[in-house]
């Protein structure tokens, strides 16, 4: 198969990382999930006391932080200065953090230049808010994944459910809202579905369908 790049662009819950996920299994590929970066960076000012509102704080913490995504049998696995917190950066506190330190050009910069990088000469699907419109503009798809507000909250609670997070439908609607307000309407590389993108309205739709939906449009392109 020849090497190709899929963007995986939508709101929280959409159900992104799921497909990009299988995906990456079906087409033996890596994948990359670009929102743990953001989440990385918001989780490292979090236990460090740096106001997530201090632009120029957060910005002059980037060099001290290390992110490292390493590509094991399991899928992504990410580390912060050799500290293994793909299970920490999951809660809904490191969410918002990492959805404020993501307005920050300082932020986005670091983290797209990394993103980029990854996908040289490499068949990858990527997921996240800018990468059909920033990081990957020449991908082989680009695909937007939508679902209802209602529909992708339940989905989070229970997925918080099963881990035994504890959680609330109520708040959780209103983390994911406030957080679709906030990437959408941030100046720099707002959440938008790309001009060629292909937009698929997951609310109704089995994963497993979306997936060979999206395995037959690469197809199609390869
Ligand atoms: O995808 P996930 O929910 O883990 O992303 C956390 C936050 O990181 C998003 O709400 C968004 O603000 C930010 N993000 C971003 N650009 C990306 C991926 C994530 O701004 N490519």
């Amino acid at each position: 198969m020849k090497t190709f790049s899929i963007a995986i662009d939508g709101p929280a819950g959409a159900g992104k990382s799921t497909i990009a996920k299988k995906l990456a299994h079906l087409l033996q590929c890596i994948y990359v999930d670009t929102g743990a970066m953001y989440r990385s960076v918001g989780y490292y000012c979090l236990q460090n006391d740096i106001a997530l509102e201090d632009e120029q704080a957060v910005g002059a913490a980037l060099p001290m932080m290390e992110i490292i995504l390493k590509h094991t049998e399991e899928g992504q696995r990410i580390f912060l200065n050799g500290e293994d917190v793909s299970q920490s950066i999951r809660t809904a506190e490191v969410a918002a953090s990492a959805s404020k330190v993501a307005t920050y050009g300082a932020v986005r910069c670091a983290m797209v230049e990394r993103q980029q990088d990854m996908a040289k000469s490499t068949s990858i699907i990527m997921d996240g808010r800018d990468i059909g419109t920033v990081v990957l503009p020449f991908a082989t798809l680009k695909v937007f994944l939508t679902a209802s507000v209602e529909e992708r909250a339940m989905r989070r609670f229970k997925e918080y459910e099963e881990k035994g997070i504890p959680c609330d439908l109520e708040s959780l609607k209103q983390e994911i809202s406030l957080r679709d307000q906030q990437d959408s309407e941030r100046e720099i590389s707002p959440l938008k579905k790309a001009e060629d993108a292909i937009e698929v309205d997951t609310t109704h739709m089995p994963i497993d369908e979306i997936v060979k939906h999206i395995e037959d449009l690469l197809k199609g392109r390869l």
